[in-house]
């Protein structure tokens, strides 16, 4: 260990060297040093600089008070990292690494803390993830707890389970006083909350823990529930106080499920936030005496993003700004539910004696009083005041639900602009006000007789730069077909096959009038676009039982061009497009314009798409396009048999195109169980012509097109000709189905069945 002393500040070596002749024992001798560390007297730091997992675990288990110990640059490969260290208040124990941003975690690793007054900085987490339920833990066993310990810029970078459903979580505290700031947490796909606090024992309640100045980045749809960012409690300590402050972090695209935060404990704080085209609200779901002030939510129009839910007793929503949000029903801008006589603890309890005031609800379509109100949710919020709030409307759908007698909140001094209905007749006035944007880049009312009302001047925006390890880039929106290079390819023999094998992310491969004939599967594992020069002069034939696989991480973009399934073998299940076999983390999008897809009957069940159980489209487009003798699906996504609320895409488009002699459905779009944690499925099906469609014997559903749980259905402006009928079964939530416009001819009525609970 003696050579890490180089690395010492020149104060540090001097001091060590007037002491070492003091040193008696060796503390310590790694593996390859015949020299003792030497011993420092009280009051000096030791800096110990350590190379290998070894002398790793010999520097925690040697730490005293004060001591730094440096982990060297480089990958640190499948790494069970304990650090169980007792520092205290004045001389805290520190783990840190050479350079922030070159000490990598990669392979099976994870981090766990006890003891007392730790600090841990500097790590990056990435190309694995944790064998066991955590990355990094604030306890070591059960009963080992850290307290006072610290996690300040660490970075967890899709460190997930290869395995979708295979559940873990990226961060649990538990214990008392801990801080966790200035964390870049991105990418987590598999499911499991991100971030958790747990209150399970006394020894983890009332434990006044701060998270704050954290990068929570994209976190993609899981199609499932579980895909919480952040979550403090649970229902069953729900009636515990956890004390736990949340401020100043950035919450960017966090898409994972209808809850951002899920806040299940009492007197926490939620202040200073940005959750930024963030797709859920965060949720005060169980728990009372919870505050959530001066957070900023910025909708920009994307569908489900959301503002704040409120639930139980005594909770405080003020001075908060919401802009552009588009959620609706549980997912709205602003949510008063209804509760359940008598709640038991994981239902919903009544609001009561809680205060909303002075928030500024800017072009938000939805706010929701008494939401969920049915047999069960019957008691609506008593004894709460809704004062101060302005409701500002120029563009947006303006709605202002209300479920059930809300006479138990006290409505005064209310603005709205623009809002066609108002929930009360006093305490909400209807006035026309003009926005003007202020420095700080929020919008107030110009007329300054309205100065007391909505968010106060003084509210800022989180600059995103303060949030996270500014030595780690935080990813941009870009999309994933663009940003690469044109590859111009001539027809022939695996001349295609050739181009997308030497292919890079985000390349187009501009196909040449002509005949292309393909021998092997097309791997994808990127995203790629396939452009023909028009799908009367590019033509594709192959021999195998597909012609493009995605594989994790492969998206697909198909245009101008045509297919034809005449060669592929003689056998079922054939396909054009189908993803890997495997469980796939990332979510994959599928885009087809102006082509052609013919003969895609060899055997029976040659699908268009066909899809393997939990994987997920986050987007497939399907326009201008024809699609002629197909044996079994167009679109299959029906591969989430278990009914536990999984499903296989999120947003499915299907314009201005023709399909006929399809054996079996257009589209089959299947998520069962009764579980409500999710937006999707959506499909939206429109200006189609669909002609035989879903008389084959082997077309269970008997559709032309069937959806079962899908959550927002719109098909409007087809014509259906000699073909089965459309099926949508209702089964949970509140599902939306649009069904307006349609043709038929020699076509059975649509059929709806309701099963909705
Ligand atoms: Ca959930």
């Amino acid at each position: 260990m003696i050579k890490n002393i180089a690395k010492f500040s020149q104060i540090f070596l001097v001091a060590l060297l007037l002491t070492a002749c003091k040193a008696e024992t060796a503390q310590a001798v790694s593996s390859d040093s015949e020299v003792s560390k030497p011993e420092t007297p009280h009051g000096e730091v030791t800096k110990d600089t350590v190379v290998d997992q070894n002398e790793f675990n010999e520097a925690v288990k040697n730490a005293k008070p004060g001591d730094i110990i440096v982990m060297k640059n480089g990958v640190w490969n499948d790494f069970e990292m304990v650090f169980d260290a007792q520092g205290t208040k004045e001389k805290p124990i520190t783990l840190t690494v050479e350079e922030k941003g070159k000490v990598i975690i990669s392979g099976q690793s994870n981090l766990r803390l006890a003891g007392e007054h730790l600090i841990v900085s500097g790590l990056v987490f990435k190309n694995g993830y944790t064998p066991t339920k955590e990355v990094i833990s604030f306890r070591r066993s059960k009963t080992e707890l850290a307290n006072n310990t610290r996690v300040t810029e660490v970075v967890i970078d899709h460190f997930n389970n290869p395995e979708r459903f295979e559940r873990d979580f990226w961060v649990m505290m538990y214990g008392k006083n801990n801080r966790f700031d200035h964390n870049h947490l991105e990418g987590k796909s598999n499911a499991g909350v991100t971030m958790a606090v747990r209150l399970n024992t006394e020894e983890s309640q009332n434990n006044h823990h701060r998270i704050d100045h954290n990068y929570f980045g994209p976190r993609p749809i899981l199609g499932s529930n579980g895909g919480e960012t952040l979550r403090i409690g649970t229902s069953h300590f729900s009636l515990t106080d956890s004390y736990t402050v949340v401020e100043n972090n950035y919450f960017d695209r966090c898409n994972g499920e209808v809850e951002i935060v899920s806040s299940k404990s009492g007197r926490n704080t939620f202040r200073g936030n940005v959750f930024f085209e963030s797709q859920g609200t965060l949720t005060l779901r169980h728990g009372n005496d919870n505050l959530i002030e001066n957070n900023v939510f910025l909708g920009n129009g994307v569908p489900h993003t959301g503002g704040f839910r409120v639930i139980n007793k005594r909770q405080t929503i003020r001075n908060n700004y919401m802009h552009g949000l588009k959620g609706y029903r549980f997912g709205g801008a602003l949510v008063v539910m209804n509760g359940v006589p008598n709640s038991p603890i994981n239902r919903y309890h009544q609001v009561e004696d809680s205060i909303i005031e002075n928030n500024s609800i800017i072009d938000s379509d939805h706010i929701e009083f008494g939401a969920g109100a049915d047999s069960e949710r019957s008691a609506p919020p008593i004894t709460s005041s809704f004062k101060n709030n302005l409701v500002i409307n120029r563009s947006a759908k303006d709605s202002i639900g209300v479920h059930d007698d809300i006479s138990g909140i006290a409505f005064s001094n209310n603005v709205a602009s623009g809002v066609t209905k108002l929930p009360v007749s006093t305490g909400f006035a209807d006035q026309s006000i003009k926005l003007v944007k202020a420095a700080n880049g929020l919008e107030y009312p110009s007329d300054p007789a309205l100065a007391e009302l909505g968010v106060s001047k003084s509210l800022t925006i989180l600059d995103k730069k303060l949030t996270g390890a500014s030595w780690y880039a935080k990813p941009d929106n870009a999309s994933r077909f663009s940003g690469g290079k044109t590859i111009k390819v001539k027809a022939g023999e695996d001349t295609l096959t050739q181009a997308v094998a030497e292919s890079s992310p985000g390349d187009v491969v501009e196909l040449a009038a002509g005949n292309y004939s393909v021998s092997k599967i097309i791997q994808l594992p990127h995203a790629i676009t396939i452009r023909g020069s028009g799908s009367d002069k590019t033509l594709i034939k192959y021999d195998r039982t597909t012609l493009f696989e995605i594989a994790d991480g492969g998206s697909l973009k198909l245009d101008s061009l045509s297919v034809d399934g005449v060669d592929a073998p003689d056998a079922y299940g054939n396909s054009v497009v189908r993803t890997t076999r495997y469980s796939m983390l990332s979510n994959y999008e599928l885009l087809v314009s102006d082509s052609k897809f013919i003969d895609l009957d060899k055997n029976h069940s040659f699908n268009f798409l066909k899809v393997a159980s939990h994987t997920f489209a986050s987007n497939i487009v399907i326009e201008n396009s024809e699609f002629k003798d197909v044996s079994g699906h167009v679109i299959a996504l029906e591969r989430e048999i278990d009914d536990l609320g999984i499903y296989n895409a999120e947003y499915i488009t299907v314009k201005n195109s023709r399909f006929e002699n399809v054996g079996k459905t257009v589209a089959n779009i299947y998520r069962g169980g009764t579980d409500e944690s999710t937006f999707g499925p959506h499909l939206d099906f429109s200006g189609n012509t669909l002609i035989n469609i879903g008389k084959n014997k082997r077309n269970k559903s008997k559709a032309s097109i069937f959806l079962q749980g899908v959550q927002v259905a719109s098909l409007k402006n087809n014509e259906l000709k000699e073909s089965t009928p459309i099926t949508v079964v209702e089964t949970v939530g509140d599902p939306i189905t649009t069904v307006v416009n349609n043709k038929l001819v020699s076509t059975p009525e649509t059929s709806i069945k309701v099963f909705v609970k």
